[in-house]
């Protein structure tokens, strides 16, 4: 049964709820009209959204802001999310699916996390037939886009 990735954004903002209020940080939403359903696993797609806007709430300071962008593009669901925290270094860009793979251990230790939830995202993604990639700018901001086959 279709799945709504707009829904699946609300929980998840809704779970992050008291942490954004705490760092006053600022969330925007921008659903393009006819942005597609999608077909999947809800509880798996959800574990996905949660660890990248999670991402962008712990790795973005106070008073940030984060926006998430939906639309549709050949068929598929085109989800964003971006940031304008601490980014990551370009010569870690790469490394960051990784299992483990966290930038900058010290800094990162202080926040908490085991550096898996890209990778499972990455998994996660994949067995939905769809994409996921990060472009960032160290001390700018960072963004993930995700595509899947939208249900028609
Ligand atoms: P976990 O997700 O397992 O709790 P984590 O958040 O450290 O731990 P990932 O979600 O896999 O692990 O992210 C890997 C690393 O990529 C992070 O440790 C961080 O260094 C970097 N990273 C991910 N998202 C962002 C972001 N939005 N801004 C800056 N750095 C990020
Ligand atoms: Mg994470």
């Amino acid at each position: 049964e279709p799945i709504s990735l707009v829904k699946i954004v609300e929980d998840v903002i809704t779970k992050l709820a008291v942490t954004i209020k705490q760092k006053n940080m600022e969330v925007y939403q921008t659903f393009e009209d006819g942005f597609p359903m999608i077909l999947g696993d809800r509880d798996r797609i959800e574990q996905v959204i949660l660890n990248v806007i999670g991402n962008a709430v712990k790795y973005t300071p106070e008073g940030g802001r984060i926006g998430i962008k939906g639309s549709s593009e050949n068929r598929r669901a085109v989800l964003s999310i971006s940031d304008n925290g601490i980014g990551i270094p370009k010569e870690d860009l790469p490394r960051v699916f990784e299992r483990f793979y966290r930038v900058d251990k010290a800094r990162s230790r202080d926040l908490g996390g085991t550096g898996l939830g890209l990778s499972i995202a990455k998994q996660i993604i994949e067995a939905h037939d769809g994409t996921i990639v990060i472009d960032s700018r160290y001390g700018e901001g960072t963004t993930v886009t995700i595509t899947l086959p939208a249900y028609l």
